[in-house]
């Protein structure tokens, strides 16, 4: 094994995430222990955040940076996805680049912002990005059948791992009800094709249909303003290719897409932990996943447990079915936090 590798079994790094994988103990319960988000929660807004302006439109849960003239990340940092939407306005109009977990509405919040018709696109349709989409009546989505199984919402079963005390640094915020809460669903009011330019009015976004992450995942290259809008395919923390709708030869044709745009680009603005983040790093992702792929490296999986691959300072989180090439059952969509069988 080369050096720059370690592989385990739920690494203590990883604790809170894995509360969503939902990574087992021999008796069956999440495997919780005292987790890093608490140490997050004390390190708040974080390195890359720390260096952005909070604007004042933000509440008590909900922390607005301007990232780009005309753009705003709306960054949920109290629970443990960090889970960002980013808003980018144009002349006539605006798109909110996902809504968000749904614990609490996001559209006053956009209110706050802009008087602009806004349409919704999600980066992917995993439950952490979807929360708030019934809040909006337009809503444009990738025309693939895994999206249309996820418009139906997800039950609170399918969400509640995300739920318990350990995933909030100060438990839930008020006015969720943790004990019921689950994602409502949602309707497109038009789908959308990988290449298709969207005009806002003085500013356009390019829609990237990048699949790997999830079928649907959907990145935006904002190209005058030097601006990629990566979702999850790529973000400034740990890299989920674990459920069982992600697939690696996809991600790999992905990230090399994306890194290939790289270079005409100034900021990489992802949908967890960091809002914007300086462009380069995703020839380190592309080329860390290339090493991921070459079957030098092989863990001892447990059944449907993840997998953690660092290389090269970047991590993964996969699981050995998906290493495989397996796909799992999709027919009801994912939420993002369903396991492998
Ligand atoms: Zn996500």
């Amino acid at each position: 094994m080369d050096e720059s590798v370690q592989i385990s079994n739920c690494h203590p790094a990883l604790l809170a995430l894995l509360i969503i994988a939902g990574c087992q103990t021999q008796t069956g319960t999440p495997y919780v222990t005292e987790g890093t988000f608490a140490e997050i929660c004390e390190s708040l807004p974080g390195e890359e955040n720390a260096k952005l302006r909070l604007s004042d439109v933000s509440d008590d849960w909900f922390q607005v940076y301007e990232v780009s003239e005309g753009v705003y990340s709306i960054v949920e940092p109290y629970q443990f996805q960090e889970t960002i939407s980013h808003l980018i306005l144009g002349e006539q109009r605006a798109v909110l680049f996902d809504t968000g977990l749904g614990l609490l509405p996001i559209r006053p919040v956009v209110e706050r912002i802009t008087s602009l018709p806004v349409s919704v696109l999600n980066s992917h349709t995993h439950y952490d990005h979807v929360g708030g989409n019934a809040e909006f009546s337009s809503v444009l989505a990738i025309d693939s059948e895994y999206t249309k199984a996820n418009m139906s919402g997800f039950e609170h079963s399918r969400v509640e791992y995300d739920l318990t005390p350990e995933a909030f640094c100060n438990g839930p915020p008020e006015g969720a009800d943790v004990s019921t809460f689950y994602t409502k669903p949602w309707k497109a009011s038009r789908y959308i094709e990988d290449g298709e330019i969207l005009n806002l009015g003085g500013r356009t976004l390019e829609v990237l249909h990048v699949p790997g992450h999830t079928p649907d995942a959907t990145a935006l290259l904002d190209a005058e303003n030097g601006l990629l809008f990566t979702g999850d395919t790529f973000y400034d923390a740990e890299l989920w290719l674990f459920v069982p709708e992600s697939n690696l030869d996809d991600y790999g044709r992905s990230i090399s897409r994306l890194a290939n745009l790289e270079s005409n680009v100034k900021y990489l603005l992802g949908a967890h932990r960091s809002a914007r983040v300086d462009a380069g790093r995703l020839r380190q992702v592309e080329a860390a996943f290339q090493k991921l792929r070459s079957g030098r490296f092989t863990g001892d999986a447990g059944s449907g447990d993840p997998l953690i691959f660092r290389i090269d300072g970047v991590e993964f989180v996969t699981a050995q079915p998906v290493l495989d090439g397996k796909q799992g059952d999709i027919s009801n969509g994912g939420s993002g936090l369903d396991t492998w069988p």
